[in-house]
């Protein structure tokens, strides 16, 4: 028997098929262990068959295979070549992305716990053995118990029993359950007329792709759950992506409710052996419904029946990290090998998406109505520069205070949300200028009061406070902008009855921070929730009557085309906290610019009106989706050898751009705008281009320049362009 391997190492050089000899129990899926050059590897074995073109004496055996079990199914196999392709990245680089990350290092495996239970006769224990006979009682009542729990709670009395053959002991393979005890109830509900509607035309459209386009809490989330279990019982298995599965606990219980332990969860959150136990019972079939971030389509399952990608236009769905994959395109390829739906869900879908949709590539459902049309949350827009004129200061413009105070004397809570994190922005002098800057990152350095430091928010370094400007020696620093930790000080003196709980990347760390927030603020251990994106997310408090958006602006000003989308998205979703229960909720934004076309139709709850502004400003100044933005970006800890290598690709770029003239409508190499994070140089070759001529030779010139200390890449419309 022969075998095709693909070495486990990512470099283009050695990105082919190699022939091996090997026995039969090697089956294609394997991982298995190859002398390669003067070493061992890993490889993965791509296809078996029975003879081969490698002369005999160039002809090694597999060594071993890493597991007993095809660690790759059948259907990811078959993909590997294609995502391969379409990233232009080795083979070996998109299997590692089919696997549990801790898999390859061999840190990880399956966890096995030793069980007791009675087997011969209890008469013969001592009757002045007392603990003894406590413990075969124990038995008695329980059947079996784990022997970690027995030598605690018994002391020794175990090794005795064994030993006189009355208590035998089997180890036996267990799963780490991540959220044992965490099922909610099972809120199933009936289906409305509406979203029975929605099911049926998923179900019958012959279109692979469908849209949900619903407002916030229209029920979104039940067509989902209905679509999958109609496939489980079809004998078929999911996957559901959501982006951020650890930040709402809400959904976790939901589906431990409704599916019990079918359910999977893969995400970041886990320690390793729970991420590999969750992984493992997925391949096995012991669980068919995948759940999680981007990298849960990668999940091992078979005969898949539906894939759901909820929040579809959230920027984590695209990949930082080589291979830069766009979620969408795998799941989409997903979808085609197994002949199944592929629903897409957003309150506010992203531009590109919406416009396949009316272009009838995508098929499209809308819901109009919240559930039980309950009314959407009423939007007040509060201009900003007045409250300045009015000599108001602070945070909190005087319509938002008089709300806040009827809310909270009412009983029900709030959530106030603002764009950024830490007490204030940066620190600046008044006499020079002179900002405070990380020495690794070139960005500005954020103020945080507990710990009277500044902090890096790229690369995580702390600095000492400064007592005087390092640059002309002033004294007179002073902070700009307005954060979390600022708004809840002011918070707390205006309302000193109020309790008050900080969400932001600074207060949740740890693996349960985010739930540990989110839990307090549900059970009513808290009034008011203050925080920046992470309280936007889908999480549905019923007591939430009101929602104070601070700096309604702030991220319109980012110099990215997707500002004004993001801006749009980032307002309706946080909006739609707000009233999701009996009373009807209410929004204050705060704004400079409260003529500012983006944010009206924010507050109509006007999507459509949203995207036909916003799709033809695009085609007006050749964005996305009318052109590409190709980025290629060269990063490295030396700056030599990175600029060495930035002249290389620009010059062989700029001969591509000079031989495809036409399909360029921008050209330039500069700096990224954040010219170095975590001690690397980073520069950048900008692209617009309006069809894919070049792209082929873009990324084959980025393959083949190779620098020590040094990468060299291809991002197509990069989600974030720092
Ligand atoms: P979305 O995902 O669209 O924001 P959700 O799925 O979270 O909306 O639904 C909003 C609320 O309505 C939730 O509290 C949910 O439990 C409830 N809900 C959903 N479908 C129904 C239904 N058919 N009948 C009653 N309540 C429902
Ligand atoms: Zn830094």
């Amino acid at each position: 028997m022969y075998c095709e391997v693909i070495v486990d190492v990512a470099h283009s050089d050695v990105d082919k098929i190699f022939d091996y000899a090997c026995d039969e129990r090697i089956v294609a899926g394997m991982r298995v262990a190859v002398p390669f050059g003067n070493r061992v590897t890993t490889g993965f074995v791509m296809r078996v068959k029975s003879s081969t073109d490698c002369p005999p004496e160039k002809l090694k055996r597999v060594l071993r295979a890493e597991d007993d079990f095809p660690a790759i199914n059948e259907e990811c196999l078959a993909l590997t070549e294609k995502i391969a392709m379409r990233y232009r990245c080795p083979k070996a680089l998109v299997l590692r992305l089919f696997l549990p990350s801790e898999m390859r290092t061999g840190k990880v495996g399956a966890a096995y716990r030793t069980f007791a239970k009675i087997t011969g006769d209890i008469s013969l224990i001592s009757p002045r053995a007392k603990q003894q006979l406590a413990l075969a009682e124990f038995l008695k009542d329980n059947g079996e118990a784990d022997t970690a729990f027995l030598n605690e709670r018994f002391g020794s009395a175990l090794k005795p029993l064994v030993e006189k053959g009355i208590v035998s002991l089997e180890k036996r393979r267990v799963f780490r359950d991540p959220y044992r005890g965490m099922a909610g109830e099972n809120a199933e509900h009936l289906l409305t007329e509406e979203q029975q509607r929605a099911v049926r035309s998923i179900e019958e459209t012959e279109k692979t792709v469908t849209l949900i386009h619903g407002v916030t809490g229209s029920g979104k989330t039940e067509i989902y759950l209905t679509l999958i279990a109609r496939q489980l019982a079809l004998g078929k298995t999911a996957i559901f992506l959501v982006p951020e599965i650890s930040l709402t606990p809400q959904m976790l219980s939901q589906l431990r409710a409704r599916f019990g332990s079918s359910a999977a969860i893969l995400h970041s959150g886990l320690s390793a052996g729970e991420r590999f136990d969750e992984w493992r019972r997925l391949r096995e079939g012991a669980a068919r419904i995948a759940i999680g971030a981007r990298s849960a389509i990668f999940a091992p399952v078979e005969n898949i029946g539906v894939i759901v990608i909820d929040e579809e236009h959230d920027g984590s769905y695209s990949s930082e990290t080589s291979p830069r994959y766009n979620t969408f395109d795998i799941a989409l390829l997903r979808a085609k090998y197994n002949g199944c739906k592929l629903v897409l869900g957003s309150a506010t879908p992203a531009v590109e998406t919406y416009r396949r949709a009316q272009q009838g590539e995508f098929s499209l459902v809308t819901l109009k109505n919240r559930i039980n049309r309950r009314p959407m949350p009423q939007v007040e827009i509060v201009d900003l520069r007045r409250e300045v004129r009015r000599g108001n200061p602070s945070p909190f413009s005087l319509a938002l205070r008089d709300k806040l105070s009827a809310c909270l004397e009412s009983g029900n809570q709030a959530i106030l949300f603002l764009n950024r994190r830490g007490y204030s922005q940066t620190v600046i002098c008044r006499d020079c200028g002179y900002v405070a800057k990380c020495e690794h990152c070139d960005v500005a350095l954020t103020y945080h009061s507990e710990e009277d430091c500044l902090k890096c928010h790229y690369c995580g370094t702390k600095y000492h406070m400064l007592s005087a400007c390092p640059s002309c020696g002033g004294t007179h620093l002073s902070y700009v902008g307005t954060g979390t930790q600022k708004v809840v000080g002011e918070l707390k003196k205006l309302y000193p009855k109020a309790r008050i709980l900080r969400m932001d990347n600074d207060t949740t760390s740890g693996k349960e921070g985010h739930l540990k927030i989110l839990k307090q603020f549900s059970d009513r251990e808290a009034d008011i929730l203050v925080g920046t994106q992470m309280v936007a997310k889908g999480h549905d408090f019923p007591l939430v009557t009101l929602v104070g958006i601070l700096d309604a602006d702030m991220s319109l000003h980012f110099p990215d085309y997707r500002s004004r989308e993001r801006t749009f998205q980032l307002i309706t979703q946080v909006a739609g906290r707000s009233g999701r229960s009996k009373d009807r909720g209410e929004v204050v934004l705060q704004t400079y610019d409260p003529e500012n076309f983006i944010l009206r139709f924010a507050c109509d709850y006007d999507y459509e009106g949203f995207y036909e502004y916003e799709i033809n400003l695009r085609a007006a100044t050749a964005f996305p989706p009318f052109a590409k933005i190709v980025r290629v970006m060269v990063t490295g800890s030396e700056e030599r050898e990175a600029l060495d290598a930035l002249r290389e690709v620009y010059t062989k770029l700029e001969k591509v751009y000079a031989d495809n003239a036409d399909s360029f409508l921008f050209f330039n190499k500069m700096h990224a705008p954040i010219k170095r994070i975590q001690n690397k140089f980073r520069y950048q070759v900008l692209m617009r281009i309006v069809d894919g001529k070049p792209l082929k030779e873009i990324y084959a010139i980025c393959a083949e320049t190779n620098y020590k200390n040094t990468l060299v890449y291809v991002e197509e419309n990069p989600s974030n362009l720092s």
